[in-house]
């Protein structure tokens, strides 16, 4: 452990001057300081002044098995002793990586057998990028290399990934999307559904996968991209219509489905996958975050019998250093013991969801909140002056979302803010009355807020 022996001021004048930040204005950070986070347990995480700060949203909505799990310490501490690094690269293999290759295939849905392993959910979406490509590649179709995604899905930061991803800000930086990625519209019906009904809203929003296929020629489309639920999109849980229809429409042009559940997976919806929830039936899956609990840097694309057939029949040109990290490895297949053996799982879609569920939907009798959307333990409320018209605070799209995450976070609350949607995302072993006083301190916030 790396002790905390420097007063708070000085540690923030360090981290201003030396630590560049993801996602982090820098002259924001100089003038106020980061919160600077010493430990955490549970679901509190502490910070360097002492204060017991509630994480709702699991870290960066990982850490679904909740902090201070000794167990998985063990686990990296034993592999490291025993072998902290060999690759598995040129005909070498390792038992970390052979015993959670076996055991993802075990949770994973359909004929999700095989596991390519990344060292985070980026790396795996541009695995899948090149794995796709070179699937139709080996199939005799060179020329299906376009992969449709979606606006305001995120699928990571990688210039591959980020361009899969919809997120237009990003893209104005670095030169990205890459050519060969093309993005339609989201099922979001709060923000964009207008007059329509959310089952009408959820076909028309599936249709326009199948008109852009048109448009592009199905025989240049290779792929389709997306999360279950969008998550840094705002937790865009879609109309009950739009899956169902997108099924069909990958069924009739033969497009590989890439169901990204870096953060569906793991029991956030409720189910292991957010595919199960949803009944569909990936040809890859992305998996990251929930895989180690964040303990370690781990992910993966889960990958069908159909599409590693064909990539084996030749040396897929691809890999990391840390595919497969023996440590990572030994890290997540403790975290999945636990999470299956604890019933946590199960726990999170039978009794906790439930509960979320109805204190997360109470928050719509509060004058700023115009809707509550939640699947298993992701949710995101709307705010809005005005909800009748489900109008969004025009002008100054972000601010009283900003405004409200800060108050969330000085009542010792980490609630995420997307424009102006607050989210939640908490550890899976939250429980009842850590979730009372969630809603409770998410209340004061949005009283002060307001
Ligand atoms: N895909 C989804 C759906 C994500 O939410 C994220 C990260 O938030 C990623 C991919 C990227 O994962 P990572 O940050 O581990 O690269």
């Amino acid at each position: 452990m790396i002790e905390n022996h420097l007063p708070t001021a000085e540690l923030q004048r360090l981290d201003a001057a030396h630590h560049m930040h993801p996602f982090t204005h820098g002259d924001a950070l100089a003038e106020k300081g980061a919160r600077i986070i010493t430990k955490a347990d549970g679901v509190f995480l502490t910070d360097s002044e002492g204060n017991e700060i509630l994480d709702a949203m699991a870290g960066l909505w990982c850490v679904n098995i909740g902090y201070g799990r000794k167990e998985l310490a063990e686990a990296a501490y034993r592999q490291m002793l025993q072998l902290p690094y060999y690759n598995t690269f040129f005909q070498t293999s390792h038992v970390p990586a052979i015993e959670l290759a076996a055991r993802i295939a075990e949770l994973a849905p359909g004929d999700l057998n095989h596991v390519f392993f990344a060292g985070s959910g980026s790396e795996a979406n541009d695995t899948n990028l090149r794995m796709v490509r070179q699937y139709w590649a080996m199939m005799g179709q060179p020329d299906r290399q376009v992969v449709i995604s979606r606006w305001n899905g995120y699928h990571g930061s990688s210039v591959g990934s980020g361009s899969l991803g919809g997120m237009k800000f990003m893209h104005e930086q670095g030169g990205m999307p890459i050519p060969g990625i093309e993005h339609i519209d989201q099922p979001d019906w709060w923000s964009e559904g207008g007059d329509m009904t959310p089952e009408a809203f959820g076909i028309a929003r599936a249709r326009a996968l199948e008109e852009r296929i048109l448009e592009i020629g199905a025989d240049r489309v290779a792929a389709f991209i997306a999360e279950p639920v969008q998550g840094a999109g705002g937790v865009i849980v879609p109309p009950e219509t739009y899956w169902p229809e997108i099924k069909r429409i990958l069924a009739k042009y033969d497009i590989l489905f890439v169901a990204d559940e870096v953060i569906c997976g793991f029991g956030r919806t409720g189910n292991w996958f957010g595919s199960q929830t949803y009944d569909l039936v990936p040809d890859i899956m992305t998996i990251a975050k929930g895989l180690s609990s964040g303990y370690a840097p781990i992910g993966a694309s889960v990958v069908s019998d159909k599409v590693a057939g064909v990539i084996g029949k030749g040396e897929f040109a691809h890999g990391y250093t840390y595919s497969g990290h023996p440590v990572a490895a030994a890290v997540a297949l403790e975290n999945l013991r636990i999470l299956d053996e604890e019933g946590i799982v199960e726990r999170a879609g039978s009794v906790t969801a439930p509960y979320l569920g109805a204190k997360w939907n109470s928050l719509t009798d509060h004058p700023l909140v115009g809707e509550a959307r939640i699947c298993g333990l992701m949710g995101s409320i709307a705010l809005t002056p005005d909800k009748a018209r489900r109008a969004p605070f025009a002008a100054d799209k972000g601010t009283v979302g900003l405004i409200c995450r800060e108050r969330c976070f000085a009542n010792n609350l980490v609630m995420r803010h997307v424009g102006d949607r607050m989210i939640i995302s908490p550890p899976l072993t939250i429980s009842e009355a850590e979730i009372d006083l969630l809603i409770e301190r998410a209340r004061l916030s949005l009283d002060e807020a307001l």
